[in-house]
This record gives structure tokens, C-alpha cells and sequence, in this order.
């Protein structure tokens, strides 16, 4: 049997973004710019306990807002864990596997499962994530981009408002990571 780490669905420990709960919102989204990453492991006490979609954060989050500034303001300074706690049930948080699998497991066995961040052991020793699914693989190379109502394209939500225009941020869009 093949070594999941040869698997397209397997990610390399530091292939990741690693973020604190009480990373700011606007934060998050400059450092996944900064690593050209669309999705990021959620820390609690410095241990992975959520797979997070970027995407679809930023467009739940943007649109939930409907361009009031004041609430963007708030959102964007707001700690990343607190943002996805409260627009859980809507929002792609992928949970992580309570158990790890070994690199030689059955990889089909782990397609059928819900859509789930597999921490992937070697020698008991973890080297990497194994994504599932192909929406939760994918989600890695989704690039958010957040419009002000003049359409100007930001890559981070700044304070809520454009970096080039005072107006607010009305939408996104995802582009792929090149
Ligand atoms: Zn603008």
C-alpha cells in the first residue's frame, strides 16, 4: 500500500498556516496572503483544533456586515477563534482528528469519512495533515479578496474600510493561488 504522504490529499506540517485564537480577523488574512494560503490550522492552547476555510469565513463574515462600517471595524479587530465560534453551524470549520493515522493507512477508508484534517503520523512521529476531501484540500489555494464598494480589491479587510478609499468593504471574490 502506498505512503499517504504520496497522496495529492497530503500536506506537509509546515504547509499549513498555524494561527492563535486571538489572532485579530484582519490578521489572519495577512499572514495567509503572506503565505499564499486560503486556509489555516485554528490553535486552542497552541494545539490544532480546527481546519479553517478562509473563504468562506471572510464571505460569511463580509456579507453578515452589509457594508455597515462600524461593524466591519469591529469585526476586523476581533480574535479569529471568537469570529468562527460565532458563525459556527454556518461556516466550513473542518474539525481535526482526535486520533492521528499512520502514513501507511488505507486511504480510500479515510475518503468515505466526513470531511476531516488528518493528523498523519510516521514512526509516531507527526509529519503532516491528510485533507480528506476535495473541498477541504482546495480550500488551500483559495485567495480571499475583499471589495470596497468602488471596487477596489484589497487583500486583507484593513479596518473595514478600502486601503485606497475611505468606503467599507462590501464583498469578496476568491481567486486561485497561482
Ligand atoms: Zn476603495
Amino acid at each position: 500500500m502506498p505512503s499517504l504522504k504520496e497522496s495529492q490529499h497530503f500536506v506537509p506540517s509546515a504547509g499549513i498556516p498555524r494561527i492563535s485564537g486571538s489572532t485579530p480577523f484582519r490578521e489572519v488574512y495577512q499572514i495567509l496572503e503572506g503565505a499564499r494560503k486560503g486556509a489555516f490550522l485554528l490553535l486552542r492552547n497552541d494545539r490544532p483544533v480546527s481546519y479553517v476555510k478562509a473563504y468562506p469565513l471572510a464571505e460569511k463574515v463580509i456579507t453578515d456586515a452589509k457594508g455597515d462600517v462600524e461593524k466591519l471595524r469591529l469585526r476586523s479587530g476581533q480574535p479569529i477563534q471568537e469570529v468562527v465560534t460565532e458563525l459556527s453551524g454556518q461556516l466550513p470549520e473542518v474539525p481535526v482528528s482526535a486520533q492521528p493515522v499512520d502514513v501507511m493507512a488505507d486511504e480510500s477508508a479515510l475518503r468515505q469519512r466526513l470531511a476531516t484534517a488528518f493528523t498523519v503520523e510516521e514512526l509516531g512521529q507527526p509529519v503532516g495533515w491528510y485533507l480528506n476531501q476535495e473541498t477541504v484540500y482546495e480550500a488551500q489555494t483559495e485567495r480571499t479578496i475583499f471589495i470596497c464598494s468602488r471596487d477596489h480589491r484589497n487583500t486583507d479587510p484593513d479596518n473595514g474600510t478600502c486601503w485606497k478609499c475611505p468606503l467599507p468593504i462590501v464583498r469578496t471574490e476568491k481567486e486561485k493561488v497561482p
